[in-house]
């Protein structure tokens, strides 16, 4: 297929990532986007995100039972916070490991992803996310 021509979707798309320098996901990204093209639709999201993966100017960030987030290639090592009050995602600069960890004989490490969730400086912490609040006292009716 031949190389799809800069639409301006794309374009604003693309600015997104410019604009708000942090992991984002495709609801995030379709809101920024908005900004400039406001008739923009998610699939469209999602295609250019693709794209944008493949052509390796985005890489896909994983978080363990999130909706995928996606961040600029090359950027320097570094590891992500989640809110779990507003669900977004932050880099935090530098390593956290620390350099005196130390591994059983053999083994050695080549990469690692560190993902510390809390609750970001615009959330309330006193107002603990649903799913850590401990079991329910209330009985299962069946
Ligand atoms: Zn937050
Ligand atoms: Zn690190």
């Amino acid at each position: 297929m031949p190389r799809q021509r800069q639409t301006r979707q794309r374009i604003a798309i693309e600015n997104v990532f410019d604009l708000e320098p942090r992991p984002l996901g495709p609801a995030e990204v379709l809101d920024l986007a908005r900004g400039e093209v406001p008739k923009l639709g998610i699939a469209t999201v999602y295609r250019a995100l693709n794209d944008m993966v493949e052509e390796k100017l985005l890489r896909v960030v994983e978080l363990p039972g999130q909706t995928a987030r996606y961040e600029k290639t090359g950027l320097q090592h570094h590891h992500h916070f989640h809110c779990r009050k507003c669900d977004k995602v932050f880099d935090l600069e530098g390593c956290l490991l620390k350099p005196n960890y130390k591994l059983p004989a053999g083994f050695k490490v080549t990469n690692h992803e560190i993902t510390l969730s809390g609750t970001c400086p615009a959330c309330d912490p006193s107002e603990e996310p649903e799913d850590v609040r401990g079991p329910s006292p209330v009985t299962d009716p069946h």
